[in-house]
């Protein structure tokens, strides 16, 4: 039987009205909606796209939305006051610099001058180290693992007890997803594997997976056999495999063999319209949480 496709795109529209709907609230109530800057230096083509579609979904929400660009040439002194300004604009409640960043800039130093109050990627440590921390103390969950995780509960797959295989273990994905899901609470209480290029038997440890997330940017890697019957495959894999003659755009694929795993996995999501689309939305949401956030502590 074919797998149930969680569809991304579906559950963005879902999330969407839902943002969509508190913003009108809180401006209802306060008089004021999210702000956020997008902070964009040159005019690296991927990153052009990536933040005009921000820029879009925010507008299309109602924020208060501040599109900054800079030039290629920016001193990193320069971005770091610029960053300042944000910080203590009262109207923006999230600041996101698209990286990558000029080789000139060191990115550590950009990403530690947010104001961990207004860092909606969640890439700050000190928003890493509250998400490792978990309960009360979380505030920004880095946005691509907390798309996965809504899909995984929106999907209705059960967390509790399940084992759980990450593939891959960087920073804005296959860490954090792998500490959110091993955490006390619903949606999680999973057992957790995270798995890269030094583990021996990748394909036993994926067999063995109840949820397996995949974000290694290789594609095709993961086997339909190494797939446990009924498993839920989220593939976080964004791979450009060649360039459609009709279209002129690139092809993508993920990191898991979609259409032999779909046969074998109980849900699964494709690539495009998966994961993707997930990551702006985590970076919506969050921006609106910081709303109410900065809201609450004014009263
Ligand atoms: P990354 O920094 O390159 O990390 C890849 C990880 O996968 C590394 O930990 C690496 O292991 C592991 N890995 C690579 N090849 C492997 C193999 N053959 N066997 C086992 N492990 C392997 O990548 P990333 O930033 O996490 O991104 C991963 C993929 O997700 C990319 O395709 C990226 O485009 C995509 N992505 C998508 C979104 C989205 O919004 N949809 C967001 C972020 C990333 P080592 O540590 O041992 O090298």
């Amino acid at each position: 039987m074919s797998a149930e496709i969680i569809s991304g795109t579906q559950m963005r529209q879902e999330i969407l009205a839902e943002l969509e709907h508190e913003v009108k609230a809180m401006q209802e109530q306060h008089g004021t909606v999210p702000g956020l800057v997008t902070i964009l230096v040159g005019e690296n083509p991927a990153s052009v796209s990536y933040v005009t579609l921000k820029v879009k979904t925010a507008l299309s929400l109602g924020f208060h939305e501040v599109q900054d660009n800079q030039p290629e040439d920016i001193s990193e002194q320069d971005l770091l006051a610029l960053i300042e300004k944000y910080n203590n604009d009262p109207a923006i409640h999230g600041i996101l610099v698209q990286l990558p960043l000029p080789k000139h800039i060191n990115e550590d130093a950009v990403i530690n001058a947010i104001s961990p109050d207004k860092d909606v990627d969640g890439f700050h440590p000190v928003n890493l180290g509250k998400m490792v921390i978990g309960g009360d103390q979380v505030r920004y969950l880095p946005c691509t693992p907390a798309g996965i995780q809504e899909m995984i509960v929106r999907s209705g797959t059960e967390t509790e007890g399940a084992e759980v295989v990450v593939v891959g273990r960087s920073n804005i994905v296959g860490k954090p997803i792998s500490v959110m899901m091993g955490q006390k609470g619903p949606g999680a209480n999973s057992t957790v594997t995270m798995v890269h290029t030094r583990t021996k038997d990748l394909a036993a440890h994926c067999q063995r997976a109840d949820i397996l997330i995949v974000a290694a940017g290789v594609p095709g890697l993961v086997k339909p056999e190494w797939i446990k019957p009924g498993a839920t495959v989220i593939d976080v894999g964004v791979n450009r495999i060649g360039v459609s003659e009709e279209t002129g755009k690139a092809i993508l694929s993920g990191d898991v063999d979609f259409e032999a795993a779909k046969e074998i996995a109980g849900k699964i999501t494709p690539v495009p319209g998966g994961v993707g689309p997930m990551t702006i939305t985590m970076l919506m949401k969050n921006t609106v949480k910081s709303a109410w956030w900065h809201l609450q502590e004014k009263v």
